[in-house]
């Protein structure tokens, strides 16, 4: 099976620094067809992706992964956006409730280990049942977000999912965020004007001072070491250069070897 790995995109990715978000996601409907699909966690980011698509409009499932513990206005502002802007929003569940897993293993999220076990069985396993479907992933990391993020590349190889990361707001920074979600008045989690910097589960989330990094807010009982998920691969191992399998033909199209278009 042929293969495209991190090196191959070097110069796509160079010249896509220059291109919008919008342009990006026109891009990837274009690359991948049905087979590319937005990841969202109802948070800032993602809903901008979510008003993207439904404003430039482009027709595109977004997956959402429902923990079993998240906060209720994560789930109502996931059900405003279907409602509002018509997205087709998929929710993923873990395989097991979060009474069923305790029962199984205990309480997990209380250490470091349990917490990586957790965040595996009730984030990205959910990821990994509807993997077979997807080429490409439109995820909303942004550098601002700094930390692992701070270098993260517009196309970036999941070797998990076998898939193209495909971050369209890398770009953008927090003052670009907030002027596009107040010109056109995004949905937004409402958790975001309670003090919630980032929103996770209800178990492992919680408001952040004035003055504390942005992601002091997640897995706060666990120490400053335990800042992100796994959920997104650029977070846990940004300076590898992995390759994933796909057919030549979708390799050609990446690289737009075999077609003409342009953005
Ligand atoms: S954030 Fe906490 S509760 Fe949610 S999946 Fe991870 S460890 Fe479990």
């Amino acid at each position: 099976m042929p293969r495209l790995s991190q090196a191959d995109l070097i110069e796509l990715n160079r010249t896509f620094e220059d291109r919008s978000p919008q342009e990006l996601l026109e891009w990837s409907r274009t690359i991948f067809g049905d087979r590319v699909a937005a990841l969202s966690s109802m948070q800032k980011s993602g809903n901008t992706i979510c008003h993207m698509l439904h404003s430039i409009p482009i027709k595109m499932p977004v997956l959402f992964v429902d923990t079993g513990v998240l906060f209720p206005e994560t789930l109502e502002t996931r059900d405003r956006l279907i409602a509002e802007y018509g997205l087709d929003i998929q929710t993923l569940h873990p395989a097991q409730t979060m009474a069923e897993q305790t029962v199984e293993k205990g309480v997990l999220y209380l250490t470091p280990e349990g917490q990586k076990e957790c965040c595996e069985l009730r984030k990205s396993a959910p990821l990994d049942a509807v993997q077979q479907n997807y080429d490409a992933l439109v995820s909303s990391l942004r550098r601002s977000d700094g930390g692992a993020r701070g270098a993260c590349p517009i196309l970036a190889i999941d070797t998990r999912l076998n898939c193209l990361r495909i971050n369209p707001l890398v770009n953008f920074d927090d003052d670009q965020l907030a002027a596009y979600i107040a010109e056109h008045n995004v949905i937004t989690n409402p958790l975001h004007d309670q003090g919630f910097s980032t929103i996770g589960c209800n178990r492992c989330t919680t408001p952040v001072l004035p003055n504390e990094p942005r992601r002091a807010g997640r897995w706060r009982h666990l120490g400053p070491w335990s800042v992100y998920c796994g959920i997104n691969p650029t977070d846990m191992d940004p300076e590898r250069s992995p390759a994933i399998d796909i057919s030549q033909d979708l390799i050609d199209r990446i690289l737009g070897r075999e077609t003409d278009f342009m953005i």
